[in-house]
């Protein structure tokens, strides 16, 4: 049987990843693209279904590439509104200890809603917490993405560097090393999936530096590798970071990356501030990939990512709205935004441009991720798309439609696509209760702060 032909028709504006492109439209079939037409081009073939795009900006689908879902339980948490990386983890991290399998469940369907409504189609976390009782944690977060009906690579992230032995996490929230390695590779055989149009994908990721000990690392290193999956982790998000491994390896972090067998094409790093010529010449040669979290970034006055300089090293970035309690949104739109504008503080208005950015939101985040088949708007991609009015009050005046999302501040797609099938419309995301699941949320959300 044929798969049926849907014609995405004549869009106000259209961006394939790179540029903006004239187009009367697109062809999908099931969940791939078949036909990207020039202006005035007709289908090839009779479509069964025609949507009018009259009225609307597609994108593909946004990719977020690195978050902590269960941290929308504590957004905006008085206690931590103040303070740096070091002393905000050490806050939370007792509260964190608390989390259950049903306040993680709500947690990642909220992050997932909420991202989704912004126009994301595929997203990372980097699940690391994992006290008695949550075992299950990466299985629940399989269960809320494949409810939601999008793509992710979930990281089984891993604490193994307690207080106690020099570390930063309290003991409670620290497994062994065997453990750690047991359940990375069940869920890797359980879950991964390596072929084209995969919903979901298992990476490694032990969680930074100063949270777990060079032994993990290197394991971790060596699993990836064997089974073919990604590795993912925290790096030189903060000067206290690199402190920490001068002081404790006697290495800068990028040195104590290659140490561990981390400095390869498999690798993208969330944040990646702190780092010299030398090192950010290392990393574009291996084609390391780096997430930038710019309103996490600011949040925490850790420092502005040097993506140029990386970009002309060779290395890829992607957009990440990281863990809420730093950000505290999962809106890649509103990401995108502050991107282009912390980049231009440090580069200037002419190369950072809104196409730059976008790209970065989707081609990038898909090279991060290692995917081939998302990302971009052409033949043979997977049917991802985010799609924009310009009605709301904040479009009003403006000329170009493109820039006009990130100028004016869009943020939340009128109908967002995931391998073929709409997943919003209308503002909405079809089959969820949201308001039902918000109330479950604040209600975790209350409980965890209160245990
Ligand atoms: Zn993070």
């Amino acid at each position: 049987m044929m798969a049926e032909r849907l014609w995405i028709k004549q869009p106000l504006a259209c961006f394939d990843g790179t540029q903006h492109i004239e187009s009367n439209g697109i062809v999908i079939e099931g969940n791939t693209i078949v036909e990207v037409l020039a202006a005035q081009q007709l289908p090839s073939r009779p479509c069964e279904k025609v949507f009018d795009a009259r009225q609307h900006v597609v994108l593909p689908g946004l990719i977020n590439t690195h978050h902590h879902f269960y941290q929308t339980l504590t957004r905006a948490w008085g206690p931590v509104i103040n303070q740096p990386l070091f002393p905000w983890l050490q806050t939370l991290y007792p509260v964190w200890a608390k989390l259950t399998p049903q306040a993680l469940r709500v947690a990642s369907e909220v992050a997932l809603a909420e991202l989704l409504l912004s126009g994301c189609t595929t997203t990372s976390d980097h699940h690391y917490l994992f006290p008695v009782g949550m075992e299950e944690a990466i299985d629940i977060q399989v269960a809320a993405v494949n409810h939601l009906g999008m793509r992710a690579t979930l990281s089984r992230g891993s604490m193994s560097l307690g207080e106690k032995s020099g570390g930063l996490p309290p003991e409670e929230t620290v497994q062994a090393a065997e453990t750690i390695l047991h359940d990375s590779q069940r869920l890797i055989d359980r879950y991964h999936d390596s072929r084209e149009g995969a919903m979901i994908n298992i990476a490694l990721a032990p969680c930074s530096p100063f949270s777990v000990t060079p032994e993990i690392m290197r394991e971790s290193a060596m699993l990836a590798k064997e089974k073919g999956v990604r590795l993912h982790t925290h790096l030189a998000e903060t000067l206290d970071e690199e402190a920490f491994c001068l002081q404790r390896f006697g290495l800068r972090t990028v040195d104590y990356l290659e140490s561990v067998g981390w400095l390869s094409q498999r690798t993208w790093l969330a944040h990646g501030i702190h780092f010299n010529d030398e090192e950010i010449s290392r990393l574009g040669k291996e084609g390391v990939a780096i997430s930038h979290c710019p309103v996490s970034n600011m949040r925490l006055a850790s420092g502005i990512c040097r993506t140029l300089d990386l970009l002309d090293a060779g290395a890829t970035i992607s957009l990440g709205v990281d863990g809420s309690a730093s950000n505290d949104a999962s809106n890649m739109m509103y990401e995108a935004r502050q991107a282009l504008y912390l980049q231009r503080l440090r580069y200037g208005t002419q190369t950072i441009t809104p196409e730059l950015v976008l790209g970065w939101a989707t081609r990038g985040g898909a090279k991060t991720l290692g995917r081939t088949d998302i990302g971009e708007i052409k033949v043979g991609k997977q049917a991802d798309f985010a799609l924009f009015t310009l009605e709301d009050i904040r479009f009003s005046g403006s000329h170009d439609p493109l820039a006009a999302l990130l100028l004016c501040g869009a943020d939340r797609a009128d109908r967002v696509m995931v391998a073929g099938k709409w997943r919003v419309i209308e503002g909405e995301i079809v089959n969820i209760d949201l308001p039902a699941l918000l109330n479950h949320h604040r209600a975790a959300a209350k409980n965890l702060i209160n245990l």
